[in-house]
């Protein structure tokens, strides 16, 4: 059977190289006679995986000893809150950038702990963007500044980070390990694993160490990202099988490189860019310095085409370009994973359509 072109936003396509590798292996893993996920957490088989797990991300990421790294349950979104309540302490406040409906769910939750100040606010406006460093409103003495780097819904993306006084905090849930950045520039980093990093099940997070000491003592244990640095993922049983795909994708990546691959990722997101601008049919969502390399968006002339164009491309093998139900449109996913035939495959299936319909 054929792989469809899956552009969906999440839960989303993976590298066929390290599906075939987790298949090769699910029944006996390296002779153990049973699946990693089989396996005791605490056994030797998957604690070398779990080992390799954060090795490859910090080689990846260049990260010092300064930081920890930590697989956590409870996804992107359970890091709108656990980020709040271990780093905003009583009187203080954190500075949020609205770019978004990502950013307006993690300004939600972290209001619900303490001070809020939204220093910046374009989560409405169409076309879509992120913020400019030079519109932020900061607050002197936050307790840190949180953006979304990568929009899913809108398609913007921060093309370069601002630079902060307080930690810098930053959801890459949609584009982590898809181009080289400073990750010594970030005091927090978290990314729900199912878009561009492996199965859903959990989030990665990036931190440096002594942000961990701040947490308020009537933060439950679980919730507490010191308990999870001092037991090194380990306080409960951690989601294994994300953990040991998450591994073999990391290792995929070091094999491809983060410098080709983001070459790559620009230029699938150019050739789509492209056919839309080439065209009066097709319209961009987002102002072409935001413009996602992950999450690519656009319009039709109306709805009705909208849907004829989602449903046409269903029968012709590209799966999940239906938009966010939130905004409608349509989006195309694009993430490392995606291979460059399936952008090519849809740019010639846009003409078509547009010379059928336009
Ligand atoms: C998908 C997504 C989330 C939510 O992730 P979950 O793992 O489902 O909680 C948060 N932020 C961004 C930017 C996302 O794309």
């Amino acid at each position: 059977m054929a792989r469809a072109y899956n552009f969906s936003a999440g839960p989303a396509t993976l590298p066929l190289e390290v599906l075939e590798e987790a298949q090769g292996e699910l029944l006996n893993y390296k002779g153990t006679g049973m699946s990693i996920m089989e396996h005791s957490h605490r056994g030797k088989a998957y604690m070398a995986v779990h080992a390799e797990a954060i090795a490859n991300t910090r080689e990846l990421l260049g990260l010092s000893d300064d930081y920890a790294v930590l697989f956590l349950q409870g996804g992107a979104s359970l890091q709108f809150a656990m980020l709040p309540m271990n780093l905003l302490g009583a009187g203080q406040t954190a500075d949020y950038t609205n770019s978004g409906s990502w950013a307006a769910k993690a300004i939600k939750e972290a209001k619900l702990i303490g001070n809020v100040n939204v220093a910046a606010d374009c989560g409405k406006e169409i076309p879509t963007r992120v913020p400019t460093e030079s519109e932020l409103q900061l607050t002197p003495g936050a307790s840190y500044v949180h953006i979304t780097s990568n929009e899913t819904i809108s398609g913007a993306q921060w093309k370069t980070f601002p630079k902060t006084e307080a930690p810098l905090v930053a959801d890459m849930s949609s584009d982590i390990l898809s181009r080289p950045f400073d990750a010594s520039q970030f005091g927090l980093i978290y990314a729900g694993a199912q878009k561009n990093l492996a199965p859903a099940g959990m989030a990665l997070v990036i931190l440096r160490k002594e942000l961990a000491e701040r947490v308020p003592s009537t933060v439950p244990s679980m919730l507490k990202y010191s308990t999870h640095i001092e037991n090194d993922s380990m306080f409960n049983t951690c989601p294994c099988f994300t953990i040991y795909m998450y591994m073999l994708v990391t290792r995929w990546i070091k094999k491809t490189g983060l410098d080709a691959l983001y070459t790559q990722n620009v230029n699938k997101a150019a050739r789509l860019y492209s056919a839309i601008d080439s065209s009066d049919f097709y319209k961009g969502t987002a102002v072409p310095e935001c413009r996602s390399d992950m999450n690519v968006t656009w319009r039709l002339p109306s709805e009705e085409l909208e849907a004829a164009f989602i449903k046409e491309a269903a029968d012709a093998g590209f799966s999940g370009l239906k938009g966010h139900r939130s905004v409608g449109g349509i989006r195309a996913s694009i993430y490392n994973a995606f291979p460059a035939e399936g952008v090519d495959a849809l740019v010639a299936f846009m003409k078509d359509f547009e010379a059928r319909n336009g």
